[in-house]
């Protein structure tokens, strides 16, 4: 994505309360969105221009880190990164004009770095390993978070 500054992500969200990320040394030609979590880790952020309006839109997000003391494999529903033990966490998104009575949920990384993981850009990588090429990968993972926020009516 094309870099942004603060100021442009506290417009997109049109709150003063919001949390801004530091962005020095943000990788933005790799990036399909900007993404963070709140220091308490129970909310997260993203930011990415809409396909519809070719504009900067956001949302903010209810993260819940999900913690099992057993082995367990999860895997990113943005991204497809399977992970070996706590990478995910659930983060949910409330329908607009709904009050907070329709959420969606997802299971995704949980710092929502999935544009460096479909690039193999982390380690350690996914414990599934795909055959997709990368650009597949970085266009299934932008129709899912699309797909997302249309059903959340903020695309
Ligand atoms: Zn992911």
């Amino acid at each position: 994505m094309e870099p942004i500054n603060q100021d442009e992500i506290s417009h997109v969200f049109g709150v003063s309360q919001v949390y801004l990320p530091d962005l020095v040394g943000v990788d933005w030609d790799n990036l399909d969105f900007l993404g963070w979590v709140h220091p308490s880790g129970s909310q997260a952020y993203f930011v990415l221009v809409s396909p519809e309006t070719g504009r900067l839109t956001g949302a903010i997000l209810s993260r819940k880190p999900r913690i099992s003391y057993r082995p367990r494999f999860e895997m990113c529903s943005l991204c497809h990164h399977v992970h070996r033990h706590n990478g995910t966490a659930m983060f949910t998104l409330p329908k607009k004009g709904t009050s907070g009575r329709h959420l969606i949920g997802k299971i995704l990384c949980k710092d929502l770095d999935c544009s460096l993981r479909i690039r193999n850009l982390i380690e350690p990588s996914s414990y599934m390993v795909e055959t997709l090429y990368a650009q597949a990968r970085v266009w299934r993972m932008q129709k899912s978070i699309h797909q997302w926020l249309k059903k959340a009516k903020r695309l």
